[in-house]
């Protein structure tokens, strides 16, 4: 038996046989060429059948798995026309007269170094898309065929160094009791998948690709982050203890699916769920959302090279609005900047980003954008409740400006003869001024949502992407609570309601702690939805209120967790 330790990256407990892979680094040679435009063209059609390639392993994705995990076969479809790339390849080609499978290899190579240099851990692991895609490209030129990952006969753990987009695409998810890697960091491809069809996955393994052998038996912890190879009796038993209440945990949570959100004493709560895309919505109703807090609206504007227009945005906000009814759906003004760039609108570099141009102040310096997203929101509005959220607002000064434009924007629309609906309109509160300054902000908004990413990072000066300060990242720090706390009562002084909508309104351990501090509404994502719903269900007001006062007294965010953490065990004993 031996025990190895990684990186927990997808949670559950799976015991099955290794599926090893050991992908072959396919290496085209540097061979010299008599005809350039021989090769170019031999690229152009290799470009063309990747194209169809990937477009194949998209569908497969969007149909199987969702609109989300598919993307990433855009990004790879968008790479075979991208001049860095592709023409980099072709300037190979003719300058240098070698081979278009060495010249695509080394223009990729190239590109893949560029990007792993890079500080942003997001398109550091794009270097791993680039590779994939130079990879798919090389082998075409080198008519080798796809090698195919569909051979898995029984469920297995699937054990590999890394798998690219296009690998995990190819399996048979059905047959897929894990995920094991060498390599791989928290936000790899493999790792959403994993996420999103509720696989355990373990990465950051180091060599299991080599301690492993092909039909062992193993046990993969994607909670603990470890896999323990050959498992002796004793470790088995208790992997299947383990795997039976989670099994009965997962039944009892989709029993709730149908089930009202509403407290012991019966106080009714917004419980809704963040989406990317609009083809999201239907996932999110699948897990018993009653509404979206959150439609982030940035995807709509990133991996293309112009601005979405209005009909474009009109209809995608449109679509997820007619998904939800009558669910409400809220959605984000842009939030651009910061660790999200637009292809389509080039920021300069800045030294502190997150504390520069980003979301609404760059709204309200680049109007004719934020007018063309308002104006689409105004329209949609016409076709269910759709609540505007204005992301990172610092002064009322700020707030004031934005429903200028929204009341312009609806004065053009009205005038053009254009239907338009009445929407409420809330704020993100996510810096800590916009929270010390609730009360005067309260009067003029329909709703708060709590960012509790920015809020936590901003409050605690503490960097949300440097894994060096991560430790300092506490949501139950008693500032981060206090602020919630206030904020809520703000909200509640003027009528209005407060939500959260960062990743601590997920946290179940949370919940109670946040229904005592007065939220009135959680988004989160979709399937942390049944856990938050499950013990929202057994807890009173009243007690929770006695809760947040006594951890409020607390000055250790580990303290408060601790305490936040019995409370809740406390509540979920089963009869
Ligand atoms: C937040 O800051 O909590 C939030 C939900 O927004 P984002 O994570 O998109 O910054
Ligand atoms: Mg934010």
């Amino acid at each position: 038996m031996e025990r190895l330790s990684g990186i927990p990256a997808s949670a559950g407990m799976a015991t099955g046989p290794v599926y090893l892979i050991r992908s072959e680094a396919l290496r085209a040679e540097r061979t010299a060429t008599d005809d350039p435009a021989v090769e170019l063209q031999r690229l152009d059609e290799a470009l063309t059948r990747a194209a169809f390639e990937i477009e194949a392993l998209r569908r497969r994705t969007f149909e199987k798995v969702g609109a989300e995990e598919a993307q990433v076969f855009e990004a790879h479809a968008l790479m075979l026309s991208d001049p860095a790339l592709v023409d980099s390849a072709r300037a190979l080609i003719e300058n240098e007269r070698v081979s278009a499978a060495w010249a695509f290899q080394a223009a990729g190579e190239e590109m893949a170094e560029m990007l792993a240099t890079l500080d942003d851990e997001y398109l550091r692991e794009r270097a791993a898309d680039v590779r994939d895609v130079a990879g798919r490209v090389v082998r075409i030129l080198l008519g080798r065929p796809a090698a195919s990952l569909l051979g898995m006969a029984e469920p297995s753990i699937v054990v590999a160094h890394d798998l690219t987009p296009s690998e995990t695409a190819q399996m048979e998810y059905d047959l897929i009791l894990g995920f094991a890697t060498d390599i791989g960091g928290p936000t790899s491809h493999t790792v959403i998948m994993a996420r999103t069809l509720g696989i355990p996955a373990v990465v950051g393994l180091g060599n299991i690709t080599e301690r492993a052998r092909h039909g062992d038996r193993c046990i993969l912890d994607g909670s603990a982050g470890t896999v323990t190879l050959s498992p002796d009796i004793g470790a088995l038993d208790e992997a299947a203890r383990r795997q039976a209440a989670q099994e009965e945990r997962k039944e009892r949570l989709a029993a709730l699916r149908d089930l009202s959100a509403t407290t012991a004493d019966g106080r009714a709560v917004e419980l809704a769920a963040n989406i990317g895309r609009p083809a999201e919505a239907a996932n999110a109703l699948k897990y018993g959302a009653g509404g979206v807090g959150l439609f982030r609206t940035e995807f709509l504007y990133m991996d293309r090279p112009t601005l979405p227009t209005e009909a474009e945005q009109y209809h995608a906000y449109q679509t997820a609005i007619e998904t939800m009814a009558p669910h409400p759906v809220v959605i984000r003004t842009l939030d651009i900047g910061g660790d999200k760039q637009l292809a389509a609108l080039p920021l300069p570099a800045e030294a502190n980003p997150f504390l520069g141009l980003r979301a609404l102040r760059l709204c309200l310096e680049r109007k004719d954008l934020f007018k063309t997203q308002l104006r689409a929101l105004l329209r949609a509005a016409d076709h269910g409740p759709l609540r505007i959220m204005y992301p990172m607002v610092q002064s009322l000064q700020e707030l004031q400006a934005a429903n200028a434009l929204l009341a312009e924007a609806r004065e053009e629309l009205i005038a053009e003869g254009i239907a338009v609906g009445k929407p409420e309109v809330g704020i993100m509160v996510e810096i800590p001024a916009a929270a010390v300054i609730a009360d005067v902000l309260a009067p003029h908004v329909d709703f708060f949502s709590i960012g509790t990413n920015d809020l936590i990072q901003y409050t605690l000066a503490v960097d949300r992407m440097n894994e060096r300060v991560s430790h300092l990242y506490q949501p139950f720090h008693p500032a981060v609570l206090r602020l919630i706390r206030q904020v809520a009562h703000a909200a509640h002084g003027a009528g209005k309601w407060c939500g959260m909508c960062g990743e601590m309104a997920g946290d179940p351990v949370a919940a109670p702690l946040l229904l005592g501090l007065g939220l009135d509404e959680w988004s989160m994502s979709a399937p942390a939805l049944p856990a938050v719903k499950e013990i929202l269900r057994a807890v009173s007001v009243a007690e929770c209120e006695a809760l947040a006062r006594d951890l409020l007294m607390l000055s250790d965010p580990a303290e408060i967790r601790a305490g936040a953490a019995v409370f809740y065990a406390s509540r979920l004993q089963q009869p």
